[in-house]
């Protein structure tokens, strides 16, 4: 089977996991060869689940990690503001909260190799490690027991802040976006494995060349979830999923990926178009649920909108055709030929048959949009120097219509 990151024949494939499962990822693909996929995990992957911001995330939203335990983004040591000598730690309590510790500061004074005295200072959890501190300094300076006087212990409380020095990654976590968007272009559209661009993406992830993703990393700067937007009204972008969008824009292939809150990225993966408009590929990636799935566009409209509602407008010629057409047109049994298979047809006044169909009219109308609370309702407006007639299947009556509204109720976001 072929690897489809280094591209030759291999035979042992593994699980690969197109969003690191560290991150809550659900998306398992099976053309990885082993050794591909534990150098993705080490060069690749690492970067984008090391991230200080993924830490912070994953912190706050309390996402635990394989080990079943938190990261703890403030691992390393911090120092006292103005007074860099007092050092402190800062750790994750069993509550999950962080507390801040100080580590032990002794002073020793000594007069001419004498120690004349010894200061111990500790965080008051540590008040019982003082005794222990004291005895390995005795024994290290050799000093008898007898010669030693205790003076009072003393507690200070410090209400200051520690202040440490962060380094936030911003080029090397690109790449695992860039195998993200790969991977799920490679499973989602068979004929660009094979694009010049794919094959040049699969080198970059494979010699994990940091410099070379800037080339397809571009769209914004990774941090920016407003190019999500279009979708918004789609997608609950505020929620913990993952999102993928592979769709074509302008000229090229463009994958979106959104992790969680904190990555929103546009990644070019081809000058060829590959989709068209219609075909979006959208993947969620559920944290929650514990599931990730593909679907189109379409039906990703049709899961968040209720179904659709249509009704003609009518026009009566004068008050004798308002009387009698109004009363039927509006009564709850009241149906035209071809409804119930949403194949309308249309008749001109004197009874003739058009050749097409009333949908068919919709893309030669004027269309006036509008929202109302959760409904999206658009007005196709006929061509008003033609008659366009329905036929009232219960009378047989021929009704002018000047317009069809069509209408929809947004029930969900995916
Ligand atoms: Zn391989």
């Amino acid at each position: 089977m072929l690897c489809i990151i280094c591209r030759e024949d291999k035979e042992d494939m593994s699980d690969e996991h197109v969003i690191p499962d560290s991150l809550g990822g659900f998306y398992h693909i099976f053309n990885v060869c082993k050794t591909c996929n534990s150098k993705m995990g080490e060069k690749v992957d690492s970067h984008l689940v090391n991230h200080k911001l993924t830490d912070l995330y994953r912190f706050a939203q309390e996402l635990e990690g394989k080990s079943g335990s938190l990261p703890n983004p403030f691992a390393g040591t911090f120092v006292e503001e103005g007074n860099p000598e007092v050092k402190a730690r800062v750790e994750v309590n069993k509550e999950g909260k962080l507390e801040v510790l100080y580590h032990p500061v002794i002073k020793l004074k000594e007069d001419a190799g004498v120690v004349q005295s010894i200061e111990i200072a500790v965080d008051s959890k540590d008040e019982g490690k003082i005794d222990g501190i004291l005895n390995k300094i005795i024994k290290r300076k050799g000093i008898s027991e007898s010669a030693i006087v205790k003076g009072e212990r003393r507690c200070e409380i410090r209400t200051g802040g520690v202040g440490g020095r962060w380094e936030i990654d911003i080029l090397k976590f690109k790449i695992g976006l860039l195998k993200i968007a790969y991977e799920f272009a490679v499973d989602s559209i068979p004929d660009y494995f094979l694009d010049a661009d794919a094959i040049k993406i699969s080198k970059i992830l494979e010699n994990a060349d940091y410099e070379g993703v800037k080339e397809y990393v571009k769209i914004g700067s990774g941090l920016q979830p407003e190019i999500f937007e279009p979708f918004a009204g789609y997608l609950d972008l505020s929620s913990k999923k993952h999102y993928l969008i592979l769709t074509s824009a302008e000229s090229c292939l463009l994958c979106l990926v959104k992790l969680h809150e904190v990555f929103s990225i546009g990644v070019v993966l081809s000058k060829r178009k590959f989709l068209g408009f219609t075909e979006t590929i959208i993947g969620v990636n559920d944290i929650d649920g514990g599931s990730f799935r593909k679907l189109r566009m379409s039906d990703l409209i049709s899961e968040c909108m209720g179904p659709l509602q249509t009704r003609f407008c009518y026009c009566f010629h004068d008050e004798y055709e308002r009387a009698t057409g109004e009363p039927e047109v509006s009564s709850p049994g009241y149906c035209y030929e071809g409804g119930d298979k949403g194949e309308i047809s249309l008749y001109k006044r004197n009874g003739e048959k058009y050749p097409f169909l009333a949908h068919q009219l919709l893309e030669r109308s004027y269309c006036q949009s509008r929202k109302n609370g959760s409904w999206q309702i658009d007005v196709f407006w006929f061509d008003q120097l033609q008659e366009y007639y329905v036929k009232s299947v219960g009378s047989g009556n021929l009704y002018r219509v000047i317009a069809l509204e069509m209408s929809r109720e947004q029930i969900k976001k995916v």
